[in-house]
């Protein structure tokens, strides 16, 4: 897997909303992908996850549906119930929530109801994704939090990773 630095002239992919790079969000990011990576090794899809707060992860996490046999075992609901456990308070304030891929619709109700206010992820997920693609959860003025959002950071790393796991398993002969 690449996780690179200097590379980002040739990224290819729709970044979505913001086309800026931030550093600090790449640098969050690769630990997020380490997650990812993590899960792979289990045999799970791999999507990573972490919280971070006040310059500190308070919570990392990575999918775990196979290896606990829970539907909801995604890494965004695992981060965040760690960061309520880690801070005391469900209110995730002052948090930002890093995925590789784009929260689907349950990790977005979990964030919204965490109160977290910024989430950053990686690749945009047009099947389940409920933050741009799909569905907009974060960003509906109906409902009583919003967060603020940036898609696409290290987008194809985490993208490729995710394609990448699929194709093996189809070569294998597996779903
Ligand atoms: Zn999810």
């Amino acid at each position: 897997m690449r996780i690179s630095d200097g590379e980002f002239d040739d990224l290819d992919f729709d970044a979505g909303i913001d086309d800026s790079i931030d550093q600090l969000d790449q640098f969050w990011m690769k630990r997020a992908l380490l997650q990812a990576v993590a899960a792979q090794q289990l045999d799970e899809v791999p999507v990573g996850a972490i919280i971070v707060r006040d310059g500190r992860v308070i919570a990392e996490a990575h999918n775990g549906r196979e290896q606990l046999r829970d539907p909801t075992a995604h890494a965004e609901m695992i981060a965040i119930t760690q960061a309520a456990a880690s801070l005391g308070d469900w209110r995730l304030e002052r948090c930002t929530l890093y995925v590789t891929l784009e929260p689907c619709p349950m990790c977005a109700g979990a964030i919204l109801l965490s109160r977290i206010p910024r989430v950053v992820f990686g690749a945009s997920d047009p099947k389940a994704g409920a933050v741009v693609s799909l569905y907009r959860l974060l960003n509906d003025s109906r409902l009583n939090h919003c967060a603020d959002v940036v898609g696409g950071v290290l987008g194809r790393d985490c993208g490729e990773l995710l394609t990448r796991f699929f194709a093996a398993k189809r070569a294998l002969g597996k779903k």
